[in-house]
């Protein structure tokens, strides 16, 4: 970010990892992907989650207020869970008793290794 605390581009990890000996002015990503105070959590995660980022910056007109990453939304709004026996993703605030499809108890909350259309 430059002198005036806007933000201007955002490095991935990923960008890094696949585009070694370049600066970071090259690698940026550009049309930064950014969210407001106002943005809600399902968008967040759902730009977490497609555009393969792990920290989102938050904007607010240009200026940076903070960093919302994976384990944040993980911790805060813990909306998914996945039945351990069958495989079944619930979609429930609060964590499901048990799986719908096949009753089984073992039922945890969804971790990031559990990517959509898997
Ligand atoms: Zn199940």
């Amino acid at each position: 970010m430059n002198d005036d605390n806007v933000v201007v581009g955002v490095v991935t990890e990923y960008d890094v990892i696949s585009k070694k000996g370049q600066t970071v002015g090259e690698i940026m990503t550009h049309g930064v992907i950014s969210i407001t105070p106002d943005t809600d959590l399902e968008e967040v995660s759902h730009i977490l989650v497609h555009e393969r980022i792990k920290r989102l910056p938050v904007l607010d007109q240009g200026k940076l207020l903070g960093i919302v990453s994976r384990a944040d939304l993980v911790k805060e709004v813990a909306t998914r869970w996945v039945c351990l026996v069958c495989g079944e993703v619930m979609h429930s605030e609060e964590q499901p008793e048990q799986c719908p499809r096949c009753g089984a108890s073992n039922v945890a909350a969804a971790s990031e290794s559990v990517s959509p259309g898997s």
